[in-house]
């Protein structure tokens, strides 16, 4: 870290402990160094492949059977993947009382494996490392996926003849109404608010620190490259997210 860096980081720590409750926004540059590709970044998913809208996987066999070849391609970069110093760290703050819930634009399951309940870890864009039905919600493993697409070269429907999709939500699709509401309460509900990892370019879910600063409550922002809301903070770290909450990973 630069001194400039090492500087912020104790201005961070006196933050945190000052602060009553903390409630951290999570977004793609915590999951990084855990190998998860960030997908909006240059050379991401998303440059590479048009991203599947929700009214065409609805459409057509032909999309959702191009949705889950590509879902199942990048299995072995998520299932393989374990928590980073950033997710540990908040998973520590959780566990001694300062962080009720995290809120993350993520839908790589790392905030859970961390440690912290699924209750509160509140997903703004679903999660990917399980599937659903979207007629009657029920859920399906990966797994069963990938041996029905196996043997049928086609992706599989639900006994109640809806289609499964990872249980993330496409663009094209609305925002989950629960998630959004709770993100809201919290935002509205914390004294010390921390961006980490987003570019904070994704609207809605860009609105939170800004309503947490409206309402009275400090924000942070941790990410590597500048965001639009940096002249707003109270303080901005451009370094490395785990080095900067490695000091915060409970031992
Ligand atoms: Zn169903």
């Amino acid at each position: 870290m630069t001194p400039a860096g090492e500087s912020a980081a104790l201005r961070l720590r006196e933050l945190i402990e000052g602060a009553r409750s903390v409630v951290p926004f999570t977004g793609a540059g915590i999951s990084t160094e855990c190998g998860i590709p960030d997908f909006r970044s240059p050379g991401g998913i998303w440059t590479k492949y048009q991203p599947i809208q929700f009214e065409d996987f609805l459409a057509s066999q032909e999309m959702r059977d191009e949705s889950w070849r590509r879902r199942l391609a990048m299995d072995p970069q998520f299932s393989t993947a374990r928590p980073g110093r950033g997710h540990l760290a908040l998973a520590g703050l959780h566990r001694a009382g300062k962080v009720p819930a995290v809120i993350t634009q993520n839908i790589d399951n790392l905030h859970q494996a961390s440690g912290i309940p699924d209750a509160a870890v509140v997903e703004l864009h679903g999660n990917t490392t399980y599937a659903t039905c979207l007629d009657c919600a029920r859920r399906y493993e990966l797994g069963w996926v990938r041996e029905r697409f196996g043997t049928s070269g086609r992706s599989p429907d639900c006994e109640c003849g809806g289609y499964i999709k990872t249980a993330t939500v496409s663009f094209g699709q609305a925002m989950p109404e629960g998630p959004m509401r709770r993100a809201e309460e919290l935002t509205l509900s914390c004294d010390l608010f921390l961006a980490i990892g987003s570019s904070l370019v994704v609207w809605p879910a860009a609105g939170f620190p800004l309503m947490a600063k409206r309402n009275g409550a400090k924000l942070v922002i941790l990410n590597r490259d500048a965001t639009e809301f940096d002249d707003v903070a109270d303080l901005v770290i451009h370094e490395d997210i785990g080095s900067v909450l490695a000091p915060f990973v409970a031992h």
